[in-house]
C-alpha cells in the first residue's frame, strides 16, 4: 500500500521529527539536590545501617573527615545554606529560642549560581521550618503542621514539586533519626538504628529519580547523636562529642568520580560542593555545643550560657568550658589555641523572647511575676 502525503504533511513530519531529535540530544535542565537526614550519626553511615546512600556514595564521592559546626538543627542547617559557622551566620540555638538568619545573609537559593532556577525546600521539623530565617530565597517551601512528620512525605512532596522543564535547586529533610525512636529493638540503640536504616529507605524513590535526572546530589547530616558516651544521655543539644560533631557527607554527580576523601571538611563546605567545587581541606575545624532544651535530665551546666566551643586538629583538641575552663587533649598549637579563641562569645535573645516562643511551642509555663 502506497500512502500519500501532501506537501504540508512531509513539513509537518519533518518538524516534528527535528523536535524529536533535538529534545532526544538536548540535555535535561540541571538538578541540583541537598538532602540532609537529621541526627544521622557518622558511624551509622553504612552498607549495613544506610544500603542505598552508602552505594550512591561508592559510585560517587565520601568524605570521612566531615563535621558539623553545632548539635542543633536550626543553627547547622542556616550553616549549609550560607556556608558560614553560627558565630557568623548569627542563628546560634533553634529558632524557638529566638535566633533568625540577619536578612543580609544570603541563603543558597539565593546565590547567583541558582539565578533563574525553580526552587524546593521539603522539611519534616520545626526546627529545620521557616521561623530561623531558612526559608528565605526559596519559591516553594514546604513543611509540617505539626512539629514532625514522616520523612516519606517530604519525599513524596518533592518528587511531586520537581520540574521537568527547568533547572531545579532541591532541599529535602529527614528527621527519622531524631529522638524519640520508634522501632521494635529491644535498647534506643536499636531503635536509632533502625529509624537511619528507615531513613535510608524512605530516600530510595527520590535518589531513583535524581540519579535518572543526572542531578547532582549532596547528602549530609546536620549532627549526630549522644548514645552512652555522655552524662547527658540521648540529646545531642548540649554535646560538643565527636559522636555530634563528626557527620556523614557525601556527593553523587554524573562523573560518577568513585573517591573517598580523608581531607578535613565540615558542613560550611556544603554551598561549594552544590556547586561542583571541591573545597580545601581545613587545617582545623571550630564548633560549638548546642544548648540542653527544657526537659533534658543530667547535663550540665544548662542554659544558653553553658555551652562549650572547640578547636579540633589532627593532633588536638581544644575544649572551653562555660567558666573560661580549657581542656587540652593532644599537643596543641599555638594556631589552635588562637582559633578557640577566635569563637566569639554568645550573644543572648531577651529572656522575654526566649520565654514568650517557648511558651508558644508548650515547653514551659510562664513565670511568676
Ligand atoms: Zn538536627
Amino acid at each position: 500500500m502506497v500512502v500519500r502525503m501532501s506537501p504540508g504533511t512531509w513539513i509537518t513530519l519533518g518538524a516534528f521529527l527535528a523536535g524529536c531529535m533535538s529534545r532526544s540530544t538536548d540535555p535535561p535542565p540541571p538538578v541540583v539536590a541537598l538532602i540532609t537526614v537529621d541526627t544521622w550519626r557518622a558511624d551509622h553511615f553504612d552498607a549495613h545501617h544506610t544500603p542505598h546512600l552508602w552505594s550512591l556514595a561508592s559510585q560517587g564521592e565520601r568524605w570521612t573527615d566531615a563535621w558539623s559546626p553545632m548539635g542543633l538543627t536550626t543553627p547547622s542547617h542556616a550553616s549549609m545554606l550560607t556556608g558560614l559557622p553560627p558565630w557568623e551566620h548569627g542563628v546560634r540555638a533553634n529558632n524557638h529560642h529566638g535566633y533568625t538568619l540577619p536578612p543580609d545573609v544570603p541563603t543558597l537559593p539565593e546565590h547567583s549560581a541558582f539565578a533563574d532556577w525553580a526552587s524546593g525546600a521539603f522539611v519534616s521539623a520545626y526546627p529545620a521550618g521557616p521561623e530561623g530565617g531558612l526559608a528565605r530565597g526559596w519559591d516553594v517551601f514546604d513543611g509540617p503542621e505539626e512539629s514532625e512528620r514522616s520523612g516519606k512525605v517530604a519525599v513524596d512532596a518533592a518528587l511531586a514539586w520537581l520540574p521537568d522543564d527547568r533547572a531545579a535547586l532541591l532541599w529535602v529533610h529527614l528527621y527519622e533519626p531524631h529522638g524519640p525512636y520508634e522501632g521494635r529493638g529491644a535498647t534506643e540503640g536499636e531503635r536509632y538504628a533502625e529509624e537511619v536504616r528507615r531513613a535510608d529507605a524512605l530516600l530510595e524513590p527520590l535518589l531513583d529519580v535524581l540519579v535518572d535526572r543526572q542531578a547532582r546530589i549532596v547528602v549530609a547530616s546536620d549532627h549526630g547523636e549522644v548514645h552512652a558516651e555522655e552524662k547527658c544521655g540521648w540529646q545531642h543539644e548540649r554535646s560538643s562529642h565527636d559522636v555530634v560533631l563528626r557527620v556523614p557527607l557525601l556527593r553523587w554527580t554524573p562523573e560518577r568520580r568513585g573517591k573517598v576523601h580523608t581531607d578535613r571538611i565540615g558542613l560550611t563546605d556544603v554551598p561549594a560542593l552544590l556547586r561542583d567545587e571541591l573545597p580545601a581541606a581545613r587545617p582545623h575545624w571550630l564548633a560549638e555545643s548546642g544548648t540542653c532544651e527544657p526537659g533534658c535530665t543530667g547535663c550540665s551546666p544548662q542554659g544558653l550560657e553553658g555551652r562549650d566551643a572547640v578547636a579540633i586538629s589532627s593532633a588536638a583538641r581544644l575544649t572551653r568550658r562555660p567558666g573560661k575552663t580549657v581542656l587540652k587533649q593532644g599537643a596543641p598549637s599555638a594556631e589552635l589555641e588562637a582559633a578557640l579563641a577566635s569563637i566569639p562569645a554568645l550573644t543572648v535573645p531577651t529572656e522575654e523572647a526566649n520565654e514568650a516562643s517557648l511558651q508558644a511551642l508548650g515547653y514551659q509555663e510562664p513565670s511568676a511575676p
